[in-house]
């Protein structure tokens, strides 16, 4: 039988799938359908926005790419075929982390609803959107809300996704479908999962402590990453984790097996990054060791995310978040102190980045202040991070801070401060530390373009939390480039194309 999978895209505390990240959801649902021995494709929702928006012609897009309609598969020559024919469509959605994207815009529910309405065949919902929690692709809401009577089947479980035993197949057999995403092969990440659940914390706004805690096996995480290079991809993320170096518990012997397997079978590898990483991990007993394994055998550019979300302690407690200060202060230093020289492609090796998220119970104005006593700290005493996020929560059901009747109530209260706070960050702490780390004239290898806005164009290199890269030129979009940069904007450079 005939299947389409609909990629709307997901973000989730553990594992991205916006492109170009492929995450690991399209691919094993292709893996389980194709050992059944249908015949599946790939869609993006880009695809069906500009089937139904557009009527299939891409406008004009002189002066601004339109990213709604940016990531267009293979298949989309094939659409209204496909659409008709198929016995089952599977939708892959939900956004549990809200977050903006250089090149590319999720779907969001009333909208994938809408776009769905005359598609007749059988219709599932899967990816975190399946969940109690459903999606909310803006910060500082609570989920959408949409009418999914149009799904025959709502579960996040689809066809077994989340039992890893299956995903031992699953997933190398899954890899074909990697030929039919937008961003095959040069620019297409590939999200790898090594486990799920929560070792170290119950943070309120989230939902992965309500996962049971299990890894996958090396072996199988190995086996996939062998398919999907020997089908042409080079870059790899370590991301579906809560923690990478809490894989099997901190055992050491299993985390450098994934890192130097995925070298030696990957000879031509051009990233290998991770993401997230609990500060209270790297300051433990194996964290140094661990820390110096992911600096000798990944790429530069990589980044330790840690989500420290407040460095107020009334919001740590509150919130059971899962470090103080002084913890994070002190794995910064670690990360720092093994990662902080720059690779070959002119990016540091390994940095921390810093999560914050506004709108967590017990903040207030206090909350700014300790946030940015903090980062000053490491600002004035050299220490480097590649990138702060900061978000508003979004308030998702089936989480401690969406069950408590009271959840959402500083969201409210402090809403009026956000704009202030965000700003003094990014002017007082981000564009400093942004001189620093990468001062005029560094050379950075590798800058994939992505998109237009008027006469500028924007890119950067493949990997996990890349820095965007702004050229006063037009050059073209697809391919990659070497710039030296000329300027710093708040979060993003300035450069000048030099090849
Ligand atoms: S540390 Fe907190 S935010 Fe991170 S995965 Fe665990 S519960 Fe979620």
């Amino acid at each position: 039988m005939r299947y389409a999978i609909l990629d709307c895209y997901t973000d989730e505390p553990a594992g991205l799938g916006v492109p170009p990240y492929l995450g690991t959801y399209p691919r094993y649902l292709a893996g389980a359908l194709s050992m059944q021995g249908h015949e599946v494709f790939y869609l993006t929702i880009d695809d069906l926005r500009l089937f139904k928006y557009y009527h299939s012609r891409a406008p004009q897009q002189r002066m601004k790419t339109n990213i709604r309609i940016r990531n267009i598969s293979p298949n989309f020559k094939l659409i209204e075929n496909i659409l008709g024919t198929i016995h089952e469509l599977i939708v892959v959605a939900g956004i549990h982390v809200p977050g903006k994207y250089l090149s590319a815009i999720p779907g969001v529910l009333p909208e994938i609803v809408s776009l769905l309405q005359d598609v007749k065949c059988r219709k599932v919902l899967t990816g975190p959107a399946g969940s109690v929690h459903g999606s909310r692709l803006e910060g500082g809401k609570h989920a959408e809300k949409a009418d999914l009577s149009i799904f025959d089947e709502i579960n996040e479980n689809y066809l077994e996704i989340n039992n890893y035993l299956k995903v031992e197949e699953y997933a190398w057999r899954g890899a074909f479908i990697v030929k039919q995403h937008p961003c095959y092969p040069d620019f297409l990440m590939a999200e790898i999962e090594t486990g799920r659940g929560c070792k170290t914390a119950t943070c309120s706004f989230c939902v992965e402590p309500f996962k049971k805690l299990q890894y996958r096996p090396a072996d199988g995480v190995l086996m996939e990453i062998k398919a999907l290079y020997e089908l042409g991809v080079r870059n790899f993320r370590y991301g579906k984790q809560t923690c990478f170096y809490s894989y099997m518990n901190g055992d050491v012997a299993a985390i450098e097996k994934l890192l130097k397997g995925a070298r030696e079978l990957c000879p031509e590898i051009k990233t290998l990054h991770i993401d997230n990483v609990n500060p209270i991990s790297v300051v433990g007993p194996k964290g140094s060791e661990i820390t110096k394994l992911i600096v000798e055998y990944c790429t530069p550019g990589n980044v330790a995310a840690f989500g420290v979300e407040s460095f107020d302690r009334k919001v740590v407690k509150e919130n059971t978040l899962n470090c103080m200060p002084e913890v994070a202060y002190k794995a910064i230093k670690i990360i720092n102190q093994y990662g902080a020289e720059k690779g070959y492609n002119g990016m540091p090796k390994f940095l921390p980045g810093i999560n914050i998220i506004f709108g967590l119970k017990g903040e207030s104005r206090h909350t700014n202040e300790e946030n940015m006593l903090w980062l000053k700290r490491f600002l004035d005493e050299g220490l480097q991070l590649r990138r702060i996020n900061i978000r508003q929560v979004a308030v998702l059901p089936g989480t401690t801070l969406g069950d408590d009747p009271k959840g959402g109530r500083e969201l409210r209260k402090n809403k009026r401060f956000y704009w202030s706070w965000r700003k003094q960050i990014r002017k007082e702490i981000d564009l400093p530390m942004l001189r620093k780390v990468f001062p005029k004239g560094t050379i950075l290898a590798d800058i994939g373009m992505e998109i237009y806005d008027g006469n500028h164009t924007f890119g950067r290199q493949p990997g996990t939390y890349p820095l965007v890269v702004g050229v006063n030129k037009r050059v073209d979009l697809g391919r990659f480039y070497s710039v030296k940069i000329t300027e710093h904007m708040l979060r993003s450079v300035t450069a000048e194309v030099l090849a």
